[in-house]
């Protein structure tokens, strides 16, 4: 039987009542003759509460510890769900991370998945289990402790199991009923997506848009597992939801897919850096070592052998940042008159694989931006997008005028 895999986030399964809905829905697909993988998350609010009290309990706590402690969440949504579908008459059984087995790295709270064998769970189905209910953001370390895959791992742990049993769909119901083009927050006019290229929710995830795990996007783009997006708050239909596939599903789309943005991010810069082979190798080395994410960087033109560099990080990371420049200076790697943080700026960034054959987006978002009388502080692109850092109390009528502009509220 083909197999579909379901993923319910934790507000899908913050009450006895949703998992019954969450139920009925499964009870749905498995009458249309799948066989059904559903992949839980805890409990709104959940996991939250358990790292509070990891934290409360060790705050240099032991990575393995607070895996053992955070992981288990979803053993309670997974047990629960299988019940709630016995109920209902469904064939069902619950399994978690260790028992399928889910084998991930031994990097503990940000485990990397790295094989999920399917026998377990096929011979469950052959002997006429109809619902697998597993354990999702979990799994097991080659030394056979309890890992988890990182916030938000859930949806990872969906798309692996998809791929693993070439399943036909994975669909991730969850509080919003897709992909817009920009948050509906920031306007009324944002549009639901009816379907969106992998490497575009790639950027949109990346870049803050907080539906998907950025890993679980990688992955489904790399195994080429169609996922949809969907609400499980709203009736349910084939062509509800956003699909996120290969670009050659995708006939006919706008050259500007999205309007992302992200209030996190501190600008900083380097001020009278010598300007000669190898310095950024060491200011970026010094930072990497530290922990540092650099995700924009700018080099001015040099006077006299002297130049600054500039770059964005997240907000939290610039004491980090400044530490490691010190540190680097102190050790006499590099030299600098003085390091200066800017953290009241935000990232805003459209995003569209039509950019490939276009010409013209980065000038005219440009022009839109100087039209607000916004300044771009510092500018980056890709292939497929082009991000800049503008003051963070602009952000949202960037985004506006940006969405108006490219008019993403009409479909394309
Ligand atoms: N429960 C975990 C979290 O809140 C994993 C997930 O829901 O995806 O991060
Ligand atoms: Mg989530």
């Amino acid at each position: 039987m083909p197999v579909l895999v379901m993923k319910f986030g934790g507000t899908s399964v913050a009450t006895l009542d949703r998992i019954r809905r969450a139920a009925k829905r499964v009870g749905v697909e498995v009458a249309k003759g799948y066989d059904v993988i559903v992949i839980v998350s805890a409990m709104s609010g959940k996991t939250n509460e358990l790292v509070g009290w990891v934290n409360e309990t060790s705050p240099m706590y032991d990575a393995r510890e607070y895996d053992a402690v955070v992981s288990s969440g979803e053993n309670v949504t997974a047990g629960l769900m299988a019940l709630t579908l016995q109920e209902m008459d469904i064939p069902a059984r619950s399994w978690q991370g260790w028992q399928v087995p889910v084998k991930t790295t031994s990097a503990h709270s940000s485990a990397r998945i790295e094989d999920i064998p399917p026998a377990n769970i096929n011979a469950k189905f052959a002997e006429g289990m109809r619902v697998a209910v597993v354990a999702g953001f979990q799994g097991v370390s080659p030394e056979g402790r309890i890992t988890t895959l990182g916030r938000g791992g859930s949806d990872t742990t969906a798309v692996a199991f998809a791929a693993a049993f070439d399943a036909e769909r994975c669909d991730i119901y969850t509080d919003v009923d897709g992909v817009y083009t920009t948050d509906p927050r920031i306007t009324d006019k944002a549009r639901k997506l009816d379907k969106i290229a992998f490497e575009e929710m790639l950027e949109l995830a990346s870049l803050g848009a907080k539906v998907l795990q950025t890993r679980s996007v990688e992955l489904a783009m790399r195994y080429k597992v169609k996922l949809r997006v969907l609400s499980s708050f709203e009736e349910q239909s084939d062509s509800a939801g956003t699909l996120v596939c290969d670009e050659e599903e995708i006939m006919e789309s706008n050259v500007v897919a999205g309007v992302a943005f992200s209030r996190d991010e501190a600008k900083m810069t380097l001020v009278s850096v010598a300007d000669r082979p190898g310095i950024a190798a060491k200011i970026f080395t010094a930072l990497s070592d530290a922990g540092v994410n650099v995700d924009m960087i700018v080099q001015n033109i040099a006077e006299e052998g002297r130049t600054d560099m500039t770059w964005s990080c997240p907000t939290d990371q610039v004491k980090r940042a400044e530490a490691a420049v010190h540190k680097a200076k102190d050790a006499g790697v590099i030299n600098f008159q003085e390091v200066i943080a800017d953290t009241d700026v935000a990232k805003v960034s459209v995003v569209g694989i039509g950019m490939r054959s276009h010409t013209g987006v980065a000038a005219k978002m440009f022009q839109v931006l100087s039209s607000e009388s916004i300044n771009i502080k510092v500018i980056t692109t890709s292939e497929i997008k082009i991000s800049v850092l503008i003051d963070r109390k602009y952000m949202e009528l960037a985004v506006q005028a940006l969405h108006d502009a490219f008019e993403l509220e009409k479909a394309g």
